[in-house]
């Protein structure tokens, strides 16, 4: 019997790295077990496993007649196609229980902790089977991806504590260096159109029955933008004039440094300064601690239009 070990549906590095990890701890086991994941990883995810060498799951999105194993979800609506719960083995997570209902018991291992990667290893540590460096280097990267670099609100101890073992293991000195790396893959820009860019994340707002868009980039440093700035700014310029927006604003997000550089194309340069109290400088501001659209930037502007 072969247990095909799959995260769920539209895989983030956590649902890969955790069907490695757990495929080759039952492997250490003698269990027969492949590693699988439900589509095409994401860019964050590639370079995780390029950077510890390891190849990638084989996609499998069928599950007709397989053996399954469950990791880093537990609903059946995240599983894949035609899963038969009676063909579940084993469940391994950290998010609440889902709908999965057997009639065998099976093995389940689930806990109120930051990643799939932290269950894991604590796992590893309970069976006394040595985690591969690469296979180390993998939940490493989950946890430091699902806890946001620890922080989230959802880190706990746990993943502070597997983490520091892991690093050892994978002989990853520098951590924070490994995040930004994720981070840079994750708001990559090479290549991609200004017009797409603005539009990556963008809304369009009537405030007062003004036309206000807003677009956001979620960035690790700004230097990733600094080359096509104006490229950005004449994007701004054609949906402006295509649209007859009051204003458009294009959030230009540092995740690391928390804070916005704010790139205002407005017919009221001194309204969208005072809705954040700043003063432009060329075409944008440095607006400190602006991380949300919808909590701060739209909600200041809607104040400034008197909504
Ligand atoms: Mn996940
Ligand atoms: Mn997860």
């Amino acid at each position: 019997m072969t247990v095909y070990v799959t995260g769920h549906k539209n895989p983030d590095t956590d649902s890969v790295t955790a069907a490695i990890a757990y495929a080759e701890l039952l492997k250490a086991n003698g269990q027969d077990a492949i590693a699988s994941m439900q589509g095409a990883m994401n860019p964050e995810t590639e370079t995780v496993l390029k950077r510890f060498d390891m190849a990638a799951p084989e996609i499998m999105t069928d599950a007709a007649g397989k053996t399954v194993a469950l990791v880093d979800h537990s609903d059946l609506n995240q599983a894949p196609d035609n899963i038969n719960a009676d063909n579940v083995v084993a469940i391994v997570d950290h998010h609440k229980i889902g709908d999965v209902t057997t009639n065998n018991p099976i093995f389940c291992c689930v806990k109120p902790v930051g990643c799939t990667g932290t269950v894991l290893k604590q796992l590893y540590d309970t069976e006394g089977v040595a985690v591969d460096p690469k296979v180390a280097g993998l939940m490493l990267s989950a946890i430091l991806s699902d806890t946001v670099n620890f922080k989230s609100p959802t880190c706990t101890e746990e993943d502070k504590k597997a983490v520091a073992e892991l690093k050892e293991i994978a002989s990853v000195t520098d951590t924070d260096e490994l995040f930004m790396d994720m981070l840079k893959a994750k708001s990559s820009v090479d290549g991609v159109p200004a017009k797409d860019l603005l539009n990556r994340d963008y809304k369009d707002f009537d405030m007062n029955g003004n036309k206000v868009g807003c677009g956001q980039l979620e960035l690790a440093t700004l230097d990733q933008v600094a080359a096509i700035r104006d490229d950005l700014y004449k994007a701004m310029e054609e949906q402006k004039a295509a649209g007859g927006h009051h204003t458009i604003l294009l959030m230009l997000t540092d995740v690391v440094k928390e804070g916005t550089e704010l790139v205002v194309l407005s017919d009221d340069p001194s309204l969208v300064e005072g809705a954040f109290d700043g003063k432009l400088e060329g075409n944008s501001m440095w607006v400190d601690g602006m991380m949300s659209r919808k909590k701060q930037t739209v909600p200041n502007m809607q104040k400034a239009f008197g909504c």
